[in-house]
Parts: structure tokens; C-alpha cells; sequence
């Protein structure tokens, strides 16, 4: 009996069992069409089998094999069991996830069949290894700089797998060194896989690539492309067609049978790890995915994220390093700002507005950074204690004076700004706090001839309107920023030569033990948005805390003395590198139910937990979310294999688990937010 094994998106840690007479070895791999209960759906083909554990009478037969594209090949679906063991979710959730939206749906976007009989790219596609091609750069390049050189030949060095950490500051020239890297490998006919942060994508880097490799097939893949784009790049990849894939973290799923290597830059950010459904993070698939092929990976960043740099100081990675930037002369002068004993305007220094005005005067840009977007970020009524609280979170709601709202910023509840208290009638309404908005007024206000341009999720609120506002820049049409962190990112702003950075002490004290580690970066990726060009750059952070090691790292631009510190700290606690985590977290209607059913879980793990931390139940620090109670249980260990061994025995239990109704849970591993 011809029986194939379905990877069905469902939560269910198990494939489903279909005959199918006409099937054979030829069909795993592919997209097929089932009957489930009323319902059809569509899912991947993982195995073939002749019997079933099913009595046969409950077997159905399968609607359709999909056979209109090539079968997902097996190196693909090994990435997807290797996501569905380490991240403990079911394998049909991962290719699911894994599928772009539309080839996940059983469609098939419409260019497919044009390629299909066009034979110049499939034939020189189908051939490992093709060859020569003539797809390199068209343009002159300049020298590299020695250590770019030496980092180019050690990643270009034939010996398999090798996971590189590129460490160098912005403009120190990484960028360069991915694109003769993957020059390289171009011309040997294989391709390259180059992630991106989230914010990073834009037609800017693009551009970079496309114009270096005019040649080259380039695709581009991000959440959100529309659905026949990214399914069409999806089946260029895997019929080999394209040269180069560019994007964010989902494209590591992108099948490519020629891939030679894999490039994650920026490798600390946090967007590489998704926080919902399959909770991966493209950066450590992307090692493993490496390792898979024996290929080389280059994580390249300027405040790499700890666990890589232990990683690289310890010998596992290749520490390759870019002392210097590659044309600004120096880097910018950072200074510190006490504000303690200065009575600050509207949240802002003498020597940060002495700054403005000095750019201003002699054209250049200026950026004040703040992390906080809106107005304000609460509003409330001092006579009577009323606050704008969200009625369906542990949380304020934010002030936007723009659009006249009070919005939750984490479950997107909006309302009219009240005219007066809705507790007592006080129209004397008070807006506490400072965000984007307010500083923008306030700019605005102080310097009138100054044209102002904040940028954030809400001015930026689509991708037309932030490269429109990028363009804006790029065009000198701006003299002070504000933005948020979106501006931090892989920019180059010829023009802006004054960074300011507010509002940055609380993520000194936060609780999350992450939290110092990205304000270095953040700080460190702001700064380096200053004086690119041949401008010299200046950076001014305003603290009440200026003697704080941090900052102090910051000055000398000393990230290897800043990791370094955070690095003992984490030894002395036992936090990760120096151990493994992985949280369970539960939400209910109440939180009685939630930490309930997390102490069941931790009373499951008992007898299967040697080797393994686990903590009490405890209320998540944003505790209500949409209505729901949240709790979590932190789970530990010194050894990753034992943990792993541990979650795989745990999980089987936790889903024997009696449930009240409502209740929903999830195992978030290698988790990156507390
Ligand atoms: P990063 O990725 O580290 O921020 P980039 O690769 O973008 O750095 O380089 C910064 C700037 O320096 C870019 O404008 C790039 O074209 C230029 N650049 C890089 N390497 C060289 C070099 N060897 N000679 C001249 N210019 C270079
Ligand atoms: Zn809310
Ligand atoms: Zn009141």
C-alpha cells in the first residue's frame, strides 16, 4: 500500500498518514492537497511508507500531489526537522512557515511556467557548480585595505564549514568585504545567501548589490514583499536561477542547491529572532545551515552580540577584525553629558542645543536620537491620580498628540485624547514624559528656521513613506532628525555630522540582563551614523550616570572592553553564554490559571531534570496582554545537549497536560526577551 506521510500545519507534534497509489520516491519532497475532517489542506510530503500505524480503514486517500514545481529537496526538509527538534514545534509549522505564503497555499505564482521553457537560465542553473560565469563586478573597485584583504582570503579559503566573526565598526568597510567574498563565489557558479536585519532592507543595499553584480540574479526576500514576488524568488532560489538572496531572517528557509555562503550582517540584532510562532533565530539556523553544507558563514557586526563573541574569543568562530573605518579619517568624538546638575530644556542640554545651532549654522545634519516614540508617554490627572491605562494591558497609553489618540503600544487599543478626566472632569489634563513628537515640537519651536523631520513607526508607517523620508535626507532637504532606533541602522547620511542621544539611561537599569549589552549597540550603531563622509562626527549622550562603564566604553569606541566586562558579569551570574535557556510561557484569563498550569508543568518535569534549572512560575513583567494573564518558567542548564535532551521528554508531557479552557502556551528557546 503506497502510503505518504504529511507535514500538515497544524499544532500537533506528529505527520499525518494519506494513501496515495500513484506516488513514488520522486514525490517526497513535494506540496500535496488532503482531506482533513471537512476541510482540505495542503502540506509537504516528508516520507513514503507501506503501512500505516492507522487501522486502513481510517487512512484517506490524498486529493493531488502537487507536482507543478520541483520537490523541496532533502536538504531543505533536514533544515526544517533540525527548526521543528531545536525549537520543540511541530515539522508542519516549520515548513509551513518555511513556504512562502503563497506556494503554502497549494498556488503557484504565474511567471513559473515562463521560466519553466526558457532554457538559458535552468540549464546553467541545473549544473553544480556551472562554472565561470561572467556576473562579476562591472565596475572598478578600489584596493582593499589589509585587513579587509586578509579577511577576504581567510573566508575564501577552501576548507568547509568556518563560522567567521567579521568585527569592525560602521564604515570600517564589512560591506565590502561580503561583496568580494560573495564575488568570489559567483564566479565559481555558486550562491550566496546574505541576511539583513528587519529595518536594514532597503532599495539602498539593494542597489549596492544589484550595481556590483549587474550580471547576477538578485532576489530579494522580506515579509513584506507581495505574495507572488516572494514566491516567485522562493522558486528562483531553488531552481538555481538566482545568483544572490538578500533579505531578512526568513530567507535562511530559502532552498538553494548551490549555496556557498551564507552572510548575516549586523548579526546581533534582535530581528533575526522571531518572537512568535516558530521562535527561531535566523542567525543560529544560519550556523547550523553552514555546518549542513560545510560551507563558510560570515557574521559580521560592530558590537557582536556576546554569545558570538565568546564564541570568537574562545576559538569556535575565526575572529577577523577591521581596526579602522575605511574613508572617514577618524571616528566621531564621543562626549558625555552630565545632566545632573543642569536644568535641562525640554529634556535638552545647553551643549546639545549649542551643538544644533553650531550645524546649523554651517548646513550640516543633525540627529537627535530618542527611543520612544508619541508625545508622551502618559497622560494623567494629577489632582485625582487617573492615568491612561489600557484596559487590556498591563501597560499606559501613549500620547499622540499628531493625530489627537491615546494608544497601547503593544496590543494597538486606540482612543480619542479625552477632553477632560474621565474619573473627576479636570480638563487640566497632564502629559508626562517626553517622546518623539514632543521633541519635535519642541525643535521645531527653538529653532524656527530649521526644517525638522522625526522618523519613526509612525511617520514611516509604510515602506513608500520611509524611503520617501530617506530620500528626503539623502537630499540635504532636513536639518535636525528625531528618530527612533529605525534611523540607527545601515544608513549613511553624508550630511549628518551631530548625533544626540537622549533618554538613554533606562536601559542601564532595566531588568532584562540583555538590556546594557543593547544600548552599547545602539549607541554604538547611532554614533556611526555621524561623520561618514568626509565631515568629522560628534556624539553627545546626555546621562545622569556619566561615569558608568558603559558610556565610559563608549568614549574610547572600546567594544572589546565593554564585552569583555559584560562577559565576567554573566560568568559570575551563570547567564548565557555561560548557560542555556529556554522559557515556557503560559497566558490565561486569569493568572491563577496561568501559574497553575506553568507548576504542573514544572511538577511533569521532575523526574526528568537532572542536569536542569527550573525556576518558579512567576507573572511575565508586561503581565496582561490583550486581556490575558501571563506567566512564564525559566529552564536552565550548563549543557545544551541536556537541555535539548530535557525539552524533547518535557514537551511530550506538557502535551498530555490537562488544560483549562482559554489557556495557551508556548517554549520559546534561546529566549531573547524576559
Ligand atoms: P560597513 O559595512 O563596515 O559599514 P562599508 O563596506 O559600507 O562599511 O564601507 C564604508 C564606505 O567605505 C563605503 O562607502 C565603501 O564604499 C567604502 N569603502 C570600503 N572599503 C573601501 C576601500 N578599500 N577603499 C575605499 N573605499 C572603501
Ligand atoms: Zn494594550
Ligand atoms: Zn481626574
Amino acid at each position: 500500500m503506497n502510503i505518504v506521510r504529511v507535514a500538515l500545519d497544524l499544532p500537533l507534534p506528529k505527520l499525518f498518514d494519506y494513501l496515495a497509489p500513484d506516488s513514488d520516491e520522486s514525490d517526497i519532497g513535494r506540496r500535496v492537497t488532503v482531506p482533513f475532517g471537512t476541510a482540505s489542506r495542503t502540506g509537504v510530503i516528508i516520507s513514503l511508507a507501506q503501512a500505516s500505524e492507522q487501522p486502513d480503514s481510517k487512512l484517506k486517500t490524498v486529493t493531488a500531489i502537487l507536482r507543478d514545481m520541483p520537490a523541496l529537496p532533502a536538504d531543505w526538509r533536514e533544515l526544517c526537522e533540525f527548526c521543528a527538534r531545536y525549537y520543540q514545534t511541530p515539522l508542519g509549522e516549520v515548513t509551513s512557515f518555511a513556504l512562502p505564503p503563497m506556494l503554502r497555499r497549494g498556488k503557484l505564482p504565474r511567471m513559473t511556467k515562463v521560466a519553466a521553457v526558457s532554457p538559458a537560465p535552468t540549464s546553467r542553473a541545473t549544473v553544480p557548480g556551472a562554472g565561470a560565469r561572467d556576473i562579476n563586478s562591472a565596475v572598478v573597485l578600489p584596493p582593499l585595505l589589509a585587513a579587509q584583504a586578509a579577511a577576504v582570503a581567510a573566508i575564501d579559503a577552501p576548507r568547509g564549514f568556518a563560522c567567521f566573526l567579521l568585527h569592525g565598526v560602521t564604515g570600517s568597510g564589512k560591506t565590502e568585504v561580503y561583496l568580494r567574498a560573495i564575488d568570489a563565489v559567483l564566479a565559481r557558479g555558486g550562491q550566496a545567501l546574505m541576511l539583513v536585519p528587519e529595518i536594514a532592507l532597503t532599495p539602498q543595499l539593494e542597489g549596492r548589490v544589484a550595481a556590483r553584480f549587474p550580471g547576477a540574479d538578485v532576489v530579494c526576500a522580506n515579509s513584506g514583499m507581495a505574495d507572488a514576488a516572494r514566491a516567485r524568488g522562493f522558486l528562483d532560489a531553488l531552481g538555481g536561477r538566482a545568483d544572490i538572496v538578500l533579505g531578512t531572517r526568513l530567507s535562511i528557509f530559502m532552498p538553494m542547491p548551490r549555496l556557498r555562503l551564507i552572510v548575516v550582517d549586523e548579526e546581533h540584532d534582535a530581528s533575526f529572532k522571531q518572537q512568535e510562532g516558530l521562535r527561531y533565530s535566523a542567525r543560529d539556523v544560519a550556523i547550523w545551515r553552514a555546518h549542513q553544507l560545510n560551507i563558510p558563514i560570515v557574521l559580521g557586526s560592530a558590537t557582536p552580540s556576546l554569545e558570538t563573541f565568546h564564541h570568537a574569543s574562545t576559538g569556535r568562530y575565526v575572529m577577523l577584525e577591521l581596526p579602522e573605518r575605511a574613508v572617514a579619517e577618524s571616528m566621531p568624538a564621543v562626549r558625555i553629558i552630565d545632566t545632573r546638575r543642569e536644568k535641562l530644556q525640554e529634556g535638552l542640554s545647553a551643549a546639545l542645543l549649542a551643538g544644533l545651532q553650531n550645524r546649523l549654522e554651517r548646513g550640516e545634519q543633525s540627529l537627535v536620537f530618542l527611543n520612544r516614540r508619541g508625545y508622551a508617554p502618559v497622560m494623567a490627572c494629577p489632582p485625582c491620580g487617573w492615568v491612561s491605562r489600557c484596559q487590556r494591558c498591563a501597560a499606559n497609553l501613549v500620547l499622540h498628540l499628531a493625530d489627537q489618540r491615546l494608544r497601547c503600544h503593544h496590543c494597538g487599543f486606540e482612543t480619542r485624547v479625552p477632553r477632560a478626566c474621565p474619573d473627576c472632569g479636570n480638563v487640566d489634563l497632564m502629559a508626562f514624559g517626553r517622546g518623539t513628537q514632543r521633541l519635535e515640537a519642541m525643535l521645531a519651536e527653538r529653532f524656527p528656521e530649521a526644517r525638522v523631520l522625526r522618523i519613526d513607526r509612525d511617520s514611516a508607517s509604510t515602506p513608500k513613506k520611509w524611503q520617501a523620508l530617506l530620500a528626503t535626507i539623502h537630499a540635504g532637504g532636513a536639518d535636525i532628525l528625531v528618530g527612533t532606533q529605525m534611523l540607527a541602522k545601515g544608513h549613511d547620511f553624508p550630511l549628518l555630522t551631530l548625533v544626540g542621544a537622549v533618554g538613554a539611561d533606562a536601559a542601564l537599569f532595566a531588568a532584562d540582563f540583555r538590556a546594557p549589552e543593547r544600548l552599547f549597540a545602539q549607541m554604538m550603531q547611532v554614533g556611526g551614523r555621524s561623520g561618514r563622509a568626509a565631515l568629522p562626527g560628534e556624539v553627545l549622550i546626555q546621562t545622569e550616570y556619566p561615569d558608568h562603564p558603559l558610556y565610559q566604553a563608549l568614549i574610547d569606541h572600546d567594544y572589546l572592553r565593554f564585552a569583555r566586562t559584560q562577559l565576567d558579569e554573566r560568568r559570575i551570574a551563570g547567564f548565557p553564554p555561560f548557560s542555556f535557556q529556554a522559557m515556557l510561557r503560559a497566558e490565561a484569563r486569569a493568572m491563577e490559571q496561568a501559574l497553575a498550569f506553568l507548576a504542573a508543568a514544572r511538577s511533569a518535569a521532575a523526574d526528568i531534570a537532572s542536569g536542569i534549572t527550573l525556576y518558579d512560575p512567576v507573572p511575565m513583567r508586561m503581565q496582561r496582554l490583550m486581556t490575558l494573564e501571563r506567566g512564564q518558567l525559566l529552564v536552565e542548564s550548563t549543557s545544551r545537549p541536556a537541555l535539548q535532551a530535557f525539552l524533547a521528554a518535557w514537551m511530550e508531557r506538557l502535551y498530555a497536560l490537562k488544560m483549562p479552557a482559554g489557556l495557551r502556551w508556548h517554549l520559546d528557546v534561546d529566549p531573547l526577551e524576559f
